[in-house]
């Protein structure tokens, strides 16, 4: 057997791992930024006010043709984010009266946001342990771009479609 498939053994004092070894060379999400992300989605982000109704809200929703929506105020700050989750759950909760309620009586106003230098990794990471699906991008104080777990995993999977391509013409030559 060479001598570089050999397990380590105890005695053994150079452990380090090669640069072949190590995940994060092997993974190129793990240097793929937000930034990176945006420049192929763009930076709509779709936004709301805190005193409009969930009925313009979820027209909202249903005319863009997606989950969450941003809430900024008249100067444009961010004050919460408003998903789909939000409204189902008020549905529940308050039957045949949902739809005339006012957006910050509903929204979440703790919001997780991510800047366009972070990576995708970690904005992953961040959304899996907070459990949810959106993060609005904000640069310069202001929201400019919104990523979803779904741009994030499609992100990868194109990644590794390419990862595949590449090794299989390294390979036929
Ligand atoms: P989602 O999975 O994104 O539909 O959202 C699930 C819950 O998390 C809802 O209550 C949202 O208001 C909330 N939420 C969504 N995105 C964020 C975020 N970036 N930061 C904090 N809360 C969020």
């Amino acid at each position: 057997m060479p001598a570089s498939y050999q397990s380590p053994t105890r005695g053994d004092v150079n452990q380090k791992t090669t640069v072949s070894q190590s995940t994060k060379s092997n993974l190129a999400s793990g240097t793929a930024t937000v930034a990176n992300l945006i420049s192929g989605k763009g930076n709509d982000v779709f936004a709301i006010s805190p005193e409009d109704t969930l009925g313009t809200a979820v027209e909202l929703l249903r005319d863009k043709r997606i989950g969450a929506l941003v809430v900024t105020d008249s100067a444009g700050s961010l004050r919460g984010i408003l998903s789909e989750r939000d409204i189902v759950r008020k549905l529940a909760e308050t039957p045949g009266r949902t739809l005339p309620q006012q957006v910050k009586e509903v929204m979440t106003t703790n919001v997780e946001v991510c800047a366009p230098k972070e990576t995708l990794v970690s904005v992953l990471r961040r959304m899996t342990d907070g459990r949810f699906r959106h993060m609005p991008v904000v640069e310069n104080g202001a929201p400019n771009g919104m990523i979803t777990i779904g741009d994030v995993v499609n992100y990868r999977l194109n990644e590794l479609e390419h990862e595949a391509l590449q090794l299989k013409q390294m390979i036929v030559g």
